[in-house]
């Protein structure tokens, strides 16, 4: 239960509403993402991953009793964080939950049955490390994620009147979920990221692409069904109604003009192309590079067998070996 009044926690982010609070990264950063606590009788936050060290999830937590924390999904910067709050009920969306267990499991989880080099599989283990100590943690362990509760689409948390409404967003990754609350009317689409510059992003073996789509499509759909005040996503601002549906169609326009480019691409190699050849292209990253460069490198190549999944399905294109090449 909240100690402490709505005006005093303003200084920690921005009051949406009298009992939303939306708390971002003290500093724009890598691998960091926005938090939102409704405080009712009880409260839930959703993503601890607003926390970096000295960010404000610590003393926020000095003054109010954080009771539930909701992921989003699994990834890292929606995580981490989470051991600040550690005697606090966690819940994620059922297909998720394994992955929160060690860091071993999070990478089979990102990585599904795709071999992967060992050195690349080095090099990840190596960031991902990196990024917890940055938080202070020398382990995953000490992310105290042992006794997440899973969840499924629909379930109601209720923490007093408000009653939190977990609508299953797959695409992003398989579990990636939003949330709605029809107090505030404030929807809550995690990593659907419509207000950033950097477009739909389903960059691990376990995205998917066509789920992504289909995501889209139900998120349009419940907005036009629902009172929305605001649209709130992980990384960037949040938007209004209108905006977020005029965001929402733009984003499926991403999907289509990167599968059209792709397309056209092989179209213009008649002996056919090679995914390594397309992923040079960077259609997705635009030619932009991460420090260090195997991270887009590898995200970009997903991307690209994402597409050429849907242009196979779509009997447009057909693999010769490892060629793509236009029917
Ligand atoms: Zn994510
Ligand atoms: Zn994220």
């Amino acid at each position: 239960m909240a100690r402490t009044s709505s005006h005093s926690l303003s200084r920690y982010g921005n009051l949406l509403a009298p009992h939303v609070l939306l708390i971002r990264p003290p500093k724009k950063n890598i691998l960091t993402s926005n938090s939102l606590l409704f405080f009712d009788e009880k409260t839930l936050i959703i993503d601890t991953g607003s926390q970096r060290q000295y960010g404000h999830l610590k003393a926020l937590s000095k003054i109010v009793d954080i009771d539930n924390i909701f992921f989003s999904h699994y990834h890292i910067d929606h995580i981490v964080g989470s051991h600040i709050l550690p005697n606090t009920k966690k819940y994620i969306h059922e297909l998720e939950k394994t992955a929160l267990h060690s860091l071993e499991n999070y990478f089979l989880y990102c990585y599904q049955n795709r071999n992967i080099l060992q050195e690349l599989k080095g090099k990840w283990f190596q960031r991902l490390m990196f990024f917890l100590k940055r938080e202070g943690l020398s382990t995953w362990e000490r992310l105290n994620l042992g006794n997440v509760q899973s969840v499924q689409n629909g379930v109601k948390i209720n923490i007093g009147v408000t009653e939190l409404q977990v609508i299953h967003l797959p695409g992003h990754s398989p579990g990636h979920c939003g949330v709605y609350d029809p107090l505030s009317h404030i929807l809550f689409i995690g990593d659907m990221e419509i207000s950033s510059n950097f477009g739909p992003w389903y960059g691990w073996p376990n995205s998917d692409l066509s789920a992504f789509r289909k995501s889209v499509s139900a998120v349009i759909e419940f907005i036009q069904k629902h009172d929305i005040s605001l649209i709130v996503s992980s990384h960037s601002r949040e938007v209004t109604k209108v905006e977020g549906l005029i965001l929402l169609y733009r984003f499926t326009n991403f999907f289509d003009s990167r599968s059209q480019q792709i397309f056209d691409y092989i179209s213009c190699h008649k002996n056919g192309v090679t995914l390594k050849q397309i992923a040079d292209q960077s259609f997705i990253y635009k030619g932009k590079e991460s420090n260090p460069s195997f991270v887009w490198e590898f995200f970009e190549l997903i991307h690209v067998e994402q597409h050429i999944k849907e242009l196979l399905n779509h009997n447009q294109i057909q693999m010769e070996g490892n060629l793509a090449r236009k029917i």
